[in-house]
């Protein structure tokens, strides 16, 4: 899967962007503004236009690009 980065709004940082419904559009995905704070950047979960993104990656093979694990109850 090819994931578009773009700039995050708040932190500036290089994101990934996640697809959204809106055509044009991706999501800032979660993030924090560095490895040790405890809270998500205030940038997370923005849209942006990927027309903003800089740059496109490809996932390297076998590897989740931006998956982390995900919440269960138990
Ligand atoms: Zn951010």
């Amino acid at each position: 899967m090819r994931a578009p980065r773009a700039q995050c709004p708040a932190c500036g940082r290089s994101v990934a962007l996640m697809p959204t419904r809106r055509a044009g559009y991706g999501v800032v995905h979660d993030h924090k503004k560095d490895r040790r704070s405890l809270s998500l950047c205030e940038g997370s979960m923005r849209q942006l236009a990927l027309s903003e993104s800089l740059a496109w990656q490809d996932a390297l093979p076998g590897v989740a690009e931006g998956h982390e694990p995900a919440a269960t109850l138990f």
